[in-house]
């Protein structure tokens, strides 16, 4: 191995990953006191959460009658029933104290004619524990709210003085023995050079690993870091098999069109020109929570009632929309539709179709954002010295299904519980631990080893074979004999991860590498979702399996656990977290409200 340098950096936290998340966990952070460093592989207001258009939950109650209970209650029953209790109460509880935060540091919200937050409908965000009309729960600054979160978040982290280290990608956890979190190794892209940083806390902000997928609506860089950097310190995942279909991806482009240009009016249609969504989900209709429409899109393709030549999409009507309100809430996607899919939206319909957009597995976490070194004789143990929130964290409050506009509202809370909790542990006048040298010196080789790759098939080669294999058989709907093929196909193809080719063997911007480092990140987030998939024999949520077309609470009301090691994944189960916070005599939910039933809308 080449004589590698490294720089050492000394911290109370480091956060790995400056979206949402990251954003709000490092301003927190700094807030608390606490000696903070942000590494970020791409420039903060980068980040994918710079494309989140639709906006943010919370019960705010700005237009219309709205509660904490009900945001619940549409979380609990949108997740399928899969969510951790405590978790959800703590979100939908703290969202409205989140969102007013970020107000005040100075994220410009749309707003209503008296000048309070803007709030449009969002799916699956209803009235009445699922009873009433649907609610505008979802805090928007136009169709830009990420964008608007990142910039005031980063602005704000900055003035708390917040020490970012841009272009820095992490490679691995520094482990002790007896399995404290201690650091983070990375390599900063701009000029070659290796650093650790020594940490009390260690937080993973890294988002979700859609790019494991052919067809996503998230960035390039949303490779699944966290996650893989987990799974090679020997912790396991959670529920990696629920992955999230957008309905309305732009058919062949894969860009997103909010689930706000249904909120706002917005409406599906086959090539009859028949609104299907109203046979499907006769309340809630266009409404109706995410997995449920990309199944019934699904469904009207399959049965021959497509549009295009190929009869393979379906449009999305806002023409009937009016002119002013197109320019004023969706001016974002107005450009996207015209820019990738030759559409203008005033007379035309979008040509759409469902692709894969959120991660609802992840790194198991509590409602702290503490990681968890779980199994199931120790389903809350905690894992020292080690976070995780946002997209990569599984906390968890989307269970198997996520409501759009949670994710916003759950970076914000649980990254905001994180500084809040790391406030109360993390002593500044403790002195840092000493670095494990048998862990740094893994990280090392591991990197070296990528590095000098010398075989025979190029990354982006077995990176295509890897999205084509889990976009056709981990899809929208599953049956045994896909799964089946499918997980035999993805060991083949992770198998092939020591006959890698990296050709570039410099340091300096070498996108090769990176790519190859993110490959292998990604790797184990498939892995764990087919073999997660393969495992569990019922529907629930995103995962639709066609052999075992119900829900089946008895047996499978439980997280899945994923141990990956290269092609080789095991699982094991925890339990759901069924008791709430707070009891319904002290103003907390009513259990028999979120008690299980079908899920229909
Ligand atoms: C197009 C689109 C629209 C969306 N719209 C909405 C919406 O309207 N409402 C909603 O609630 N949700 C929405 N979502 C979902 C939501 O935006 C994401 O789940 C969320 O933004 C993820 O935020 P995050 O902070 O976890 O991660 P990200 O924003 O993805 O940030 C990840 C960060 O980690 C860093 N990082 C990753 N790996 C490394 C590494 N190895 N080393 C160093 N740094 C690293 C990156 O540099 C980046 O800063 C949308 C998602 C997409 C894709």
């Amino acid at each position: 191995m080449s004589d590698y340098k490294i720089e050492e950096h000394t911290y109370d936290v480091v956060v790995v990953g400056a979206g949402g998340a990251g954003l709000r966990a490092t301003l927190g952070m700094a807030e608390q006191g606490l000696k903070t460093a942000c590494v970020t592989k791409v420039f903060p207001t980068r980040s994918h959460t710079v494309a989140a258009q639709g906006g943010i939950a919370a019960s705010l109650s700005n237009m219309g009658p709205d509660n904490w209970q009900w945001h619940m209650y549409d979380t609990v029953k949108g997740s399928d029933w899969l969510g951790d209790t405590d978790a959800m109460e703590y979100l939908a509880r703290e969202a409205p104290k989140a969102v007013y935060e970020l107000e005040h540091y100075g994220v410009p919200f749309s707003r209503t004619e008296e000048g309070k937050i803007y709030q449009r409908p969002f799916g699956g965000h209803t009235t009445e524990f699922g009873e009433g009309p649907p609610v505008q729960r979802t805090c928007a600054a136009a169709d830009r709210t990420g964008h608007a979160m990142l910039h005031t978040l980063y602005g704000q982290s900055v003035k708390q003085k917040a020490e970012f280290f841009i272009e820095y990608f992490a490679t691995d956890l520094i482990m002790s023995d007896d399995g404290q979190c201690q650091g983070v190794m990375a390599w900063k892209l701009d000029d070659g050079t290796l650093h650790v940083f020594n940490a009390k806390m260690v937080v993973l902000a890294t988002g979700g690993y859609g790019r494991a997928y052919f067809s996503a609506t998230s960035a390039h860089t949303c490779t699944g870091d966290g996650n893989g950097m987990v799974a090679r310190a020997g912790l396991p995942l959670q529920d990696m098999e629920f992955v999230q279909f957008h309905p309305t991806g732009i058919f062949g482009a894969g860009c997103l069109i909010t689930e706000g240009a249904r909120g706002e009016g917005g409406y599906l249609t086959n090539s009859e020109g028949e609104r299907f969504m109203e046979r499907y989900a006769p309340t809630y209709k266009d409404l109706a929570s995410r997995d449920v429409v990309s199944r019934c899109m699904t469904i009207e393709i399959r049965e021959g009632r497509g549009v295009g030549p190929n009869k393979d999409h379906i449009h999305l009507n806002l023409s009937h929309l009016p002119k002013e309100a197109l320019h004023l809430r969706l001016p974002g996607i107005s450009e996207s539709a015209r820019v990738f899919a030759g559409v203008d939206v005033t007379k035309e319909p979008i040509p759409v179709l469902p692709t894969v957009h959120y991660n609802m597995g992840g790194i198991p976490t509590n409602y702290w954002g503490e990681v968890l070194n779980a199994d199931a004789e120790n389903p809350d143990r905690i894992a020292p010295g080690l976070m995780a929130v946002g997209e990569a964290a599984c906390a968890s409050v989307h269970g198997a299904n996520r409501l759009g506009s949670n994710s916003l509202i759950d970076l914000v809370v649980f990254g905001r519980a994180a500084a809040i909790r790391a406030g109360q542990t993390v002593d500044p006048k403790a002195p840092n631990p000493e670095l494990n040298k048998a862990s740094l010196d893994r990280a090392l080789a591991r990197f070296d080893k990528f590095r000098n790759f010398n075989g025979g098939t190029p990354t982006a080669e077995l990176r295509l074979e890897m999205q084509k294999t889990m976009q056709a058989d981990a899809a929208v709907f599953r049956t045994d004999k896909t799964l089946a093929e499918g997980l035999e196909k993805m060991k083949g193809v992770a198998s092939k991860m020591s006959d890698l080719q990296v050709t570039d063997r410099s340091l300096i911007w070498n996108t090769d590498l990176m790519e190859t480092l993110e490959l292998d990140n990604l790797m184990p987030c498939a892995m764990a979702t087919i073999v997660g998939a393969e495992a569990r024999k019922e529907s629930r949520g995103a995962h639709a399996h066609e052999d075992y077309p119900d829900r089946d609470d008895e047996t499978w009301r439980k997280h899945t656990l994923a141990w990956v090691n290269d092609e080789n994944v095991a699982l094991d189960y925890r339990p759901v977290h069924l008791n709430p916070l707070t009891g319904h005599n002290e103003g907390g939910i009513d259990l028999k409200k979120i008690a299980p039933k079908a899920r229909v809308y």
